[in-house]
């Protein structure tokens, strides 16, 4: 089963089988990713400028800023959800933070 991926609006969407599936409006708490100096950063995701499936999960390179520090990033292979049966199950936020492995 094919799933097509890809960015829409130069970068304001991520499109899965034709249809918007993620914005990039979202604010990730990023507690475990060592993205600025900030103990948690909330990311509000500016654009996408990649996207792809990585077993069955959606990841994307994204362009980023901490709205607390205002450090702004690329992110590459962001995970945003996952793919189950041919349906794109997004992340939530909270959901996202489990995911996440803590760093030793
Ligand atoms: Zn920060």
């Amino acid at each position: 089963m094919t799933v097509a991926v890809r960015t829409l609006d130069d970068g304001a969407w991520i499109s899965i089988n034709d249809s918007r599936a993620v914005s990039n409006s979202g604010i990730w708490p990023l507690a475990h990713y060592d993205f600025c100096d900030c103990e948690v950063a909330y990311v509000l995701l500016e654009s996408f400028y990649d996207v792809g499936i990585d077993h069955h999960e959606v990841v994307v390179g994204t362009i980023g800023q901490c709205i607390e520090c205002g450090h702004q990033d690329s992110i590459d292979d962001f995970p945003v959800g996952r793919i189950v049966d041919g349906e794109f199950h997004a992340y939530e936020a909270s959901e996202f933070q489990s995911l996440v492995e803590p760093e030793e």
